[in-house]
């Protein structure tokens, strides 16, 4: 298993990290099958949307922050309640097909890692499955 270290900047981002799980997938030189990226937070998540318009990712923090406000009615005692929520929501795991030694991804699709209590130095883990 692979593993990336990541240092974020604000408390919610989205950082593209589809080019650092392209060099994983080169690195092994496996022509057929699947990554699966992890995320081992609790307060963070990876998703793959479009990676063409900066404003999408935009969009999407700005909409999660609506539905699940900072300072909504929370009961957990660390305060960060919104951001597990969002974790929740977006999820921890995502599985990209590998075909011809390349991520299968659509044209205008990129893997982020969505941060959602940051700053903070994070981890990505990174496992390719051959297809048999
Ligand atoms: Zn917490």
């Amino acid at each position: 298993m692979d593993k990336i270290q990541i240092r974020t900047h604000s408390r919610s981002e989205f950082i593209d990290i589809t080019v650092e799980i392209d060099k994983i997938i080169r690195k092994s030189g496996m022509k057929e099958g699947v990554c699966y990226v992890y995320v081992p937070h609790t307060t963070a998540a990876v998703t793959i949307n479009e990676n063409a318009d900066p404003s999408v990712q935009k969009d999407i923090l700005n909409e999660l922050n609506t539905i699940v406000p900072w300072d909504g009615r929370y009961t957990h005692m660390e305060g960060n309640s919104a951001a597990h929520i969002k974790s929740t929501l977006v999820g921890s795991s995502a599985f990209i097909p590998i075909t011809g030694g390349r991520l299968a991804l659509g044209t205008w699709q990129g893997i982020y890692f969505c941060e959602f209590d940051g700053p903070k130095n994070r981890e990505i883990y990174v496992q390719t499955v051959k297809s048999v």
